[in-house]
């Protein structure tokens, strides 16, 4: 017990402890993810192929499979500072209200006004688009959190930012739409009158309000389409997943100081980037040999890509213009259930992520939105910190592991990262303490509709 003392509420690190250099899981995979390909010769896209949307040297992240370690530019670091290093929290209250003897830890990512971890990724990807001279970036949000960080870091650089922002957040969301226009973005409700594609879709479906597919097209529009500017996507891709290995790197860093080993680690998983990053040292200890870990990651039931999803190629967005990557998908035609309030609402999974669980190295499980609610709320009475929903299904798995710890009298170290605050999902609270939640698990039948429509690649 006495030992147990010495490790504090938050532990730590002192700002030049801040990572210089993020870590490329990839590099440590003998199973490399497989490459984007092109939709409609199936070959794999090259450097020279995605120059028109993406940035030159985000592109080369994105290729790179055996780089292990890239260097964190000056001015990231010097923006990181700001908001990092982001606390590693024992939950010591939460673990006496569940009467647990496991040790529980959590790696706090809403310390920022954008309120999660996307803005790990938002500033490295302003800053290539600012190096690279381009004038600006364009985007879509659904919930609305990566376009608040990137307005964020796009202020930063003094870059141009246009957001488009899938139409019901947007009527529904009218305080993350006012975030990003306090930071200069400018938000479009998607599907606008403003591309091609948003006439298209306006004409043919009068009165939609829109998707995160449709407002991905009509962003990756009007970057290729205007001289000086590129589209930036702020999950899913391999390169968020290396900016986001800060994460990892900064939990492996304060858990060595105390000698802590974790045994599980634990995220939410929507496109897979916070989890990407989290496990990303520890699970390269995993692949060199070196060290085990249970590594889990937590998805809705109502969304359930890594449970019930095929690992297949498919398009990343719903207006199928992106290239197909190959992922654990529901197929690109998938949306969740209506009264699905809790985010994660991607229909696939990061490439790095979703090889890694075909491979055998990390577990999943779903969970339904109401014990999800219910496990935000139980933390936000112990920890004090309102947890944004997508985060609170880390915290439900979390907590049914120390529960079962309880039976067991395992002392293990539990681990798991809160990506964020749920300030803007008071909506969702709001219907959980009503009593008006429900749960929704979609059938077979349901899942079969979007996979039988997924692309023939052999
Ligand atoms: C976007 C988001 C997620 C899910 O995205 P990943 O790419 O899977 O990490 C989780 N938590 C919060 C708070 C988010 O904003």
């Amino acid at each position: 017990m006495s030992e147990e003392k010495k490790i504090p509420y938050k532990i730590y690190l002192s700002e030049n402890e801040i990572p210089k250099k993020w870590y490329n899981v990839r590099s440590d995979m003998k199973n490399k993810p497989a490459p984007l390909i092109n939709p409609g010769t199936h070959e794999p896209m090259g450097f020279d192929d995605l120059r028109p949307v993406f940035c030159d040297e985000l592109i080369k992240q994105e290729l790179d499979n055996d780089t292990a370690y890239f260097d964190i530019p000056a001015e990231i670091v010097d923006f990181y500072k700001m908001y990092r290093p982001s606390p590693l929290v024992r939950a010591y209250c939460l673990e006496k209200a569940l009467d647990t003897p496991a040790r529980i830890y959590y790696k706090f990512e809403g310390n920022n006004t954008s309120g999660s971890h996307k803005l790990n990724s938002a500033i490295a990807q302003a800053y290539y688009a600012k190096k690279q001279g381009l004038k600006g970036i364009t985007t879509e949000t659904g919930a609305g959190q990566w376009g608040t960080a990137l307005s964020m870091a796009c202020a930063y650089f003094g870059l141009d930012l246009k957001v488009f922002m899938v139409k019901v957040s947007y009527e529904q969301k009218p305080f993350r739409r006012e975030v990003m226009r306090t930071y200069g973005a400018s938000v479009t409700p998607s599907p606008s009158m403003e591309t091609q594609i948003g006439k298209k879709i306006n004409a043919e479906h009068p009165g939609t309000t829109g998707s995160l597919g449709c407002a991905i097209s009509e962003a990756v529009e009007v970057a290729t389409t205007n001289e000086g500017y590129r589209y930036v996507l702020g999950s899913v891709l391999n390169q968020v997943l290396l900016h986001q290995s800060i994460i990892g790197l900064e939990t492996k860093a304060a858990l060595d100081k105390y000698d802590i080993v974790p045994d599980m680690i634990i995220g939410c998983a929507g496109g897979g980037s916070n989890l990407g990053g989290l496990i990303s040292p520890f699970m390269g200890e995993k692949l060199r040999g070196e060290k085990d870990y249970r590594i889990i990651a937590v998805e809705p039931a109502s969304c359930p890509s890594f449970t019930r999803g095929k690992y297949a190629y498919d398009f990343c967005d719903t207006g199928m213009v992106c290239p197909l990557a190959k992922m654990y998908t529901l197929g690109s035609s998938f949306i969740p259930s209506a009264n699905h309030a809790g985010g994660l609402r991607y229909h696939g999974m990061s490439p790095v992520l979703s090889q890694l669980y075909a491979d055998g190295y990390m577990e999943a499980v779903s969970v339904e939105q109401t014990s999800v609610f219910e496990a935000a709320t139980q933390f936000a009475r112990t920890e004090g910190i309102l947890p944004a929903p997508e985060s609170s299904h880390a915290i439900r798995v979390a907590i049914d592991e120390a529960l079962k710890c309880k039976e067991t009298g395992e002392e293990k170290n539990i681990v798991f990262g809160l990506t964020g605050t749920g300030y803007f999902d008071l909506v969702a609270y709001q219907k959980y303490n009503d009593g008006e939640m429900t749960d929704f698990i979609p059938t077979d039948e349901d899942l079969k509709k979007s996979l039988d429509l997924l692309p023939k690649v052999d």
